[in-house]
């Protein structure tokens, strides 16, 4: 059997994870990106492709594989081509459509009892700090930092004018949570039925976090930008744990109740930790996130679990593993 993913994001990690599980490794890459995939010799076939919709055939076309989504799929094939992929998904693939819509999405946080930042419908709600965001997981290009009201409606315009959005309800205005980012990672697994915690990192985002490098009299007329470069590794204190397993617990049993046949695998809460300890998650991600190839060799978390190093990418192929031998592969699948 072949785990098969798409050439990008988290790619390597997951193939590479896969080859330690004792399965065969494909990936669908780029034409241009074959070089440099070829390098890496847990790859067993790369299947390459001139055009997007070549992509989704070349994906169905190994009928003998279970298809590993990241977060760079929906964002590079778009929900159309997804929803034609025929072969088996590892997680579950309704939550793809909750995922691209943020009101549903935050709604499923809410229904959690999950601490979210307030968030305005409209411009002329706005009565404090607020970040104003783009759809789709763009790596936070295009979002702004507003005081009030006018400056929402400037930033918009300039969104608006530069087609950037077609409309203003394609943003998201959320309150801005002073404090730390923190981006705690899950695994829920169907099989042991239970949620792990894999790692946690946090986004570095140039220039918003390029700004604290100069005196602040030197960047009061720079605007912060959010567009994400790379991940930083971090650990929380042990007393913040517990909220975080709660708030993923509940997580679980809401997709659950709401997105049948529920969570599967490797999911994301962003948050902002507060001075007084709180954490409020101001976005989840439904799969493997790009902060996970911080531990190709696992994280002080996973060890705990597993006690052999454990990235994100072998615990997918592990949790294959171990539905196929209780012939439970369609209890992961969708
Ligand atoms: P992506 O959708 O690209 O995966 P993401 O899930 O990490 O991004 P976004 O919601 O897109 O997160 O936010 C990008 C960045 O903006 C965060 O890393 C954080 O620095 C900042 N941010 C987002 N929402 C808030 C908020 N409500 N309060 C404070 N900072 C925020």
């Amino acid at each position: 059997m072949y785990i098969t993913t798409l050439g990008s994001h988290s790619s390597l990690q997951i193939l590479h994870g896969a080859k330690k599980e004792g399965f065969n490794t494909m990936v669908i890459s780029d034409e241009k990106r074959e070089n440099f995939y070829k390098r890496f010799q847990f790859i067993d076939k790369i299947n390459k492709y001139s055009t997007l919709d070549d992509a989704v055939k070349l994906i169905n076309s190994e009928i003998d594989s279970i298809f590993i989504p990241h977060g760079s799929l929906i964002e590079y094939l778009k929900m159309e081509r997804v929803k034609k992929i025929e072969i088996p998904i590892f997680g579950n693939r309704n939550l793809f459509e909750w995922e691209s819509n943020q009101k549903k999405k935050m709604s499923l946080l809410k229904d959690s009892n999950i601490h979210i930042p307030d968030s305005f419908e409209n411009p002329e709600e706005v009565d404090r700090l607020v970040i104003v965001k783009l759809p789709g997981a763009k790596g936070g290009k295009g979002y702004f930092i507003a005081k009030n009201k006018s400056e929402v409606k400037e930033g918009l315009n300039k969104l608006l004018e530069s087609k950037e959005i077609s409309s203003i309800e394609d943003v998201i205005i959320q309150e801005y949570v002073v404090g730390i980012p923190m981006y705690f990672h899950f695994f829920y697994s169907p099989i042991l039925k239970r949620v792990e915690l894999t790692g946690m990192d946090i986004r570095y985002e140039t220039n918003v976090d390029g700004l604290r490098r100069l005196p602040s009299n030197l960047t009061s007329d720079i605007e912060p930008t959010f567009v994400v470069a790379g991940n930083i590794p971090v650990i929380a204190r042990e007393s913040l744990l517990p909220k975080a397993f709660d708030y993923a617990e509940n997580f679980v049993n809401t997709v659950k109740n709401k997105v049948p046949p529920g969570m599967i695998g490797p999911f994301c809460l962003e948050s902002v930790v507060t001075e007084d300890l709180d954490i409020v998650v101001f976005e989840f991600s439904g799969r493997i996130v790009a902060g996970t190839n911080l531990y190709v060799e696992g994280s002080p978390y996973s060890w705990l679990y597993w006690d052999e190093p454990m990235s994100v990418g072998r615990r997918i192929a592990r949790e294959i593993k171990l539905a196929s031998i209780q012939n439970k592969l369609g209890e992961i699948t969708s």
